[in-house]
């Protein structure tokens, strides 16, 4: 896995200073929880980290590689945004077809029995049952959805793994189960998480 480090990174959106002068390490396999006010800027350094948004002035290296000009979808890392960002087209599982789930399998050309045992297990232990599996984002509650980009996110051997809270849309039990399976998810793989 790899270690991020943010040097003296700066984001500007015109007079509001949205990170400055932000100095990170995160070690290699480390889980990092970032707390903070609402604006305080912890979506912007996350998206600065995934190469969504571009720095003003500071250095950023993954894997101790300098990323300044390395684009979004060249850098080892995946991120859960807030909103989860699901195809609204797509379903949830269908491991004949592409959904939400199965996307970054079935681009990865893995067969359909192997997406089945894949996916099956891991969409029971974040709380999606098969009774969800033909439905669309707009059917499925904020919890569902979420899950679900958890679940995506875990389809995928990202290096690192960004989370924009990702337990702010489930109710208590939900929460407590999914903060159990990211941390044993992060447990099992060691990967660097923020
Ligand atoms: P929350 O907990 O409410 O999600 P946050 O800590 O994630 O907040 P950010 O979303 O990073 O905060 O925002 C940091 C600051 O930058 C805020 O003042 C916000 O209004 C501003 N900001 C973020 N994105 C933009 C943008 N694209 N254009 C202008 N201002 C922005």
């Amino acid at each position: 896995m790899d270690s991020v480090v943010l040097s003296k990174v700066t984001k500007r959106f015109g007079s509001v200073v949205a990170v400055d002068q932000a100095d990170l390490t995160v070690n290699e396999g480390e889980l990092l929880v970032v707390l903070g006010e609402s604006g305080c800027g912890k979506t912007t350094m996350l998206r600065l980290i995934a190469g969504l948004e571009t720095q003003d002035s500071g250095d950023i290296f993954i894997g101790g590689q300098l990323v300044n000009d390395v684009p979004v979808g060249k850098r080892s890392v995946q991120m859960i945004f807030q909103h989860y960002a699901l195809w609204p087209h797509m379903r949830v599982f269908d491991e004949r077809n592409y959904t939400n789930l199965t996307f970054p399998l079935k681009i990865r050309k893995w067969s359909q029995d192997k997406i089945r045992h894949f996916l099956q297990p891991l969409a029971q232990k974040i709380g999606i049952d098969e009774s969800f599996f033909g439905r669309k984002p707009g059917e499925l509650s904020a919890g569902q959805q979420q899950r679900v980009a958890i679940g995506r996110a875990m389809t995928t051997e990202p290096r690192v793994l960004l989370m924009d809270e990702p337990l702010s849309n489930l109710d208590p039990a939900s929460r407590m189960k999914m903060r159990d399976e990211i941390l044993r998810f992060h447990r099992e793989r060691l990967l660097t998480t923020i």
